[in-house]
């Protein structure tokens, strides 16, 4: 069967699938410390009792997703003969000494430098006992990594390198790649190279997770699946009806192969070579964005429709999990527009349908020489982005605000460190649904140390923090009169309750409706050169 294809090669790696098992470490090892995406969260399809977990780059793009199915308490597996004993991503090359500092850091230990076929790499395991491997790959800085992530964009993962096969035997395999179009290449040691469509490497940014190496280990402790253990390695399609035809070459080759099964993400279709491995070949569509929009990835828990009935047992059984808030990962994409001259910052809180680009017009005018920091709500209505959900206009959810609030909180208190913001020259801007959440965040008490704050057409977020203490904290109101969506009953409403929390309280009703106007701009400027003179001198001096 040593069919050599010059079409219809697989273009490489789709996704890697391995068991872990605690959700939380593995959630935390992979984002944090690897800094790829959680790009999916869902179940088990065929054990909705059980996550799967999905991580990726930016947009969870084939050859980049390293997937896991945990079980709390799995026993640890065994890595031998008849799995995938290693999981190798790219890396930019000269990145290999900031990744061994970043991973000693983070307290994991670098087991093995070596140099394969002429590239570096190192070795390490996660929690679980996985192996993995980052390998400096030329070109690859220019692949898409994750660019919100706590990684360097300079160093960052940008998917799969490579995976290695330990086999007691060669050729059964070999067979089986080159069906699928994976040339044999050279031998080092007992390790044989393969790689899929080579001539792709003309493209730069080419070729990624094309490589697959078997090392032959005839002795070997066979493996066994378990916590740490690769299940199953999948192969790209480019479309079904290429994946038609892998399915029936595979079968006229004798291996049992199994229908297509629908992935929601992608489609399947799945066997087991005679060295052992389990093979998955997924087609490349529809991709990740079918369920939830690109920016919002590894949101929500995602169900396929036939386990939509099933949401909130599954949600009450499956083991909780914090999807962490620290700055870069992505809980609020952000702009942050440093000033070399100063030494304020705005926060900046847009509307609802902003984004973290919506205000940074107003914040420039306002204030022509503060760093401006832009986070984006994450709470999506339609395809609308706020800062936390209403149940109607103007009636809002309070859990998902409180939720909000903390969330919005920890990621300022974070992105204070990383940007090196000092509370007492900082304020808070917020227009309609940002004014909402800063005073909520007064109101909750969780203002995170800073102390004053612009507020545009805001309302009343909810009911005060019982006990809250707002001595020292100085507000500017800006009502409309004629406002369609915020009452002056209710703007007064929140004078007076911010006053009596203690805060010292400019509101002024301005003869206009919701929609930002030049008194706005004017009445912000003169304040905020007022309240924090030394941080914004040009605004001093207007
Ligand atoms: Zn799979």
């Amino acid at each position: 069967m040593h069919t050599q294809l010059t079409t219809d090669r697989t273009p490489g790696i789709h996704h890697i699938t391995a068991i872990a098992s605690d959700p939380q470490k593995n959630l935390d090892f992979y984002t944090r410390t690897l800094g790829l995406r959680l790009v999916k969260r869902t179940v088990n399809f065929d054990d909705p009792g059980s996550y799967h977990l999905y991580f990726g780059n930016e947009l969870g793009s084939p050859g980049t997703i390293l997937t896991f199915f945990p079980h709390p308490g799995a026993r640890p597996g065994v890595q031998g003969v008849g799995y995938q004993t290693a999981t190798a991503f790219a890396v930019p090359t000269g990145s290999l000494p900031s990744w061994a500092k970043r991973l000693d850091d983070m307290g994991v230990r670098v087991i093995e430098r070596d140099t394969r076929f002429g590239q570096p790499l190192i070795r390490f395991a996660d929690h679980d006992g996985m192996q993995l491997e980052l390998i400096e790959t030329p070109h690859a800085d220019h692949l898409l990594s994750w660019k919100d992530g706590p990684v360097g964009a300079e160093i960052a993962v940008r998917g799969f390198h490579s995976a290695t096969l330990t086999l007691g035997e060669l050729q059964e395999t070999a067979d089986v790649l080159q069906t699928l179009g994976f040339t044999q290449q050279q031998t080092e040691g007992s390790r044989t190279r393969f790689i899929a469509h080579p001539t792709a490497s003309t493209h730069p940014g080419e070729p990624i997770a094309n490589i697959i190496d078997i090392v032959v280990d005839p002795d070997g402790q066979p493996g066994r699946l378990g916590a740490g253990v690769v299940h199953h390695i999948a192969l790209r399609a480019n479309n079904d009806a290429q994946q038609a035809r892998y399915h029936a070459r595979l079968s006229a080759a004798g291996l049992g192969v199994s229908p297509v099964r629908d992935r929601n993400y992608f489609r399947s279709i799945y066997f087991r070579t005679p060295g052992g491995v389990l093979f998955e070949i997924a087609t490349d569509a529809p991709g990740f964005a079918v369920d939830e929009p690109a920016p919002a990835l590894g949101m929500g828990l995602k169900l396929p429709a036939e386990y939509e009935p099933l949401r909130s047992r599954l949600e009450g059984t499956l083991p909780p999990i914090h999807i962490p808030t620290t700055p870069g990962l992505a809980t609020h994409h952000h702009r942050f527009d440093a000033n070399p001259n100063s030494a304020g910052t705005l926060i900046l809180l847009h509307g609802t349908g902003g984004d973290e680009r919506s205000l940074l017009p107003l914040g420039r005018k306002i204030a022509p020489t503060a760093d401006l920091l832009s986070p984006r709500g994450n709470a999506l209505e339609g395809d609308q982005w706020r800062f936390f959900k209403r149940l109607r206009p103007g009636v809002f959810d309070q859990a998902d605000q409180a939720v909000r609030v903390r969330e919005l909180a920890q990621w300022l208190a974070a992105a204070g460190q990383r940007y090196a913001i000092n509370p007492q020259a900082t304020a808070y801007v917020g227009f309609s649904n940002g004014a909402n959440i800063a005073a909520a965040m007064l109101l909750r008490g969780q203002a995170g140390g800073i102390k004053r704050a612009v507020l545009i057409r805001a309302m009343v977020p909810g009911d005060p923090m019982p006990g809250v203490d707002l001595r020292g904290v100085r507000v500017l109101m800006l009502s409309g009169k004629d406002d369609e969506m915020v009452p002056v009953e209710n703007a007064n409403r929140l004078a007076a309750m911010l006053t009596e929390a203690g805060a010292t309280v400019d509101h002024h009703m301005l003869d206009t409706g919701h929609g930002l106007v030049k008194a706005d701009v004017e009445l912000a400027m003169a304040w905020l050169g007022k309240e924090i003179p030394a941080a914004l001198p040009h605004a001093a001096l207007a």
